[in-house]
């Protein structure tokens, strides 16, 4: 395994892969478990790779299962995918992905204008290859849970993609503060319900010990169930479906269009 791998810039498994182009981030979540496994928030990025570099890697590994049944390439999960530090290393990633038929997926707390992957739309290989998921915590606490990021008001007009590309965008509840995500119940709902699109629910990470291990660093992070999310998801459920992952979706779109 090379330094790619070990560093953080790939990480995951046959099933799935997380792709970084940058390790750390320039916000500073208050729930962000970067400065828990290694990586600086809050700051200048100071470690950087090129898409080529870790392309290469990704492709000769023998974890990439390549084509559309093949493996998820999760942009983004020790870095912030649509930095303007690395937004241009992201689109390559987008793209060399693309040609070899692989699930896409990326999650931001940046907007997206849809005209910036105008080009990328044109270029899928099938319906529900790439996927949005525009990730917010909070609407009204947003300015002190997620420092750093941009509004919650213009981050979700990214979802303006689903109708003018046709790439399935989603809202990404992840992770579920206590007694924080939920005073925001009615204000997602009209969110959801502007822009038809359907929900992520889930729980944040800990390094405690818990039945269920996360994603990404099994066996270092876990899952940490609150009960604030049962409540969002039932009511969310009203109008839309809600996934416990980001995963469930696309496995249902790559099975259904198989
Ligand atoms: S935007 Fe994401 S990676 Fe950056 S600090 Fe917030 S949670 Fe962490």
């Amino acid at each position: 395994m090379d330094n790619i791998w070990t560093e953080g810039y790939l990480h995951g498994n046959e099933e799935r892969i997380f792709v970084n182009t940058s390790l750390g981030c320039r916000a500073s979540c208050s729930y962000c478990y970067l400065p828990r496994v290694g990586y600086t928030t809050g700051g200048n990025i100071e470690r950087f790779n090129t898409a080529r570099i870790v392309l290469n890697s990704l492709f000769n590994s023998n974890q990439f299962i390549e084509g559309k049944m093949g493996t998820i390439i999760s942009i983004g999960c020790f870095s912030e995918c649509w930095d303007i530090m690395n937004k241009m290393e992201t689109i390559q990633i987008i793209e060399e992905v693309i040609e070899k038929g692989n699930p896409i997926q990326l999650a931001t707390k940046r907007f997206i204008d849809y005209k910036e992957i105008l080009h990328i739309a044109t270029k899928l290989k099938w319906e529900g290859q790439l996927s949005i998921f525009i990730s917010c915590a909070s609407i009204s606490n947003w300015g002190r849970v997620e420092k750093g990021t941009v509004s919650p008001r213009l981050r979700f007009k990214s979802f303006n993609i689903q109708d003018k590309l046709g790439i399935p965008c989603y809202l990404y509840m992840k992770p579920v503060l206590r007694d924080i995500t939920i005073l925001d119940i009615e204000k997602y709902l009209d969110v959801i319900k502007e822009y038809k699109i359907e929900a992520i629910v889930g729980s944040i990470f800990s390094t405690n010990s818990s039945e269920e291990k996360a994603p990404i660093l099994p066996g270092k992070l876990y899952y940490d169930k609150k009960s604030d999310e049962a409540v969002i998801k039932e009511y969310l459920s009203s109008v839309c479906n809600v996934y416990d992952t980001s995963v469930e979706p696309i496995n249902n779109r790559r099975s259904v269009f198989a």
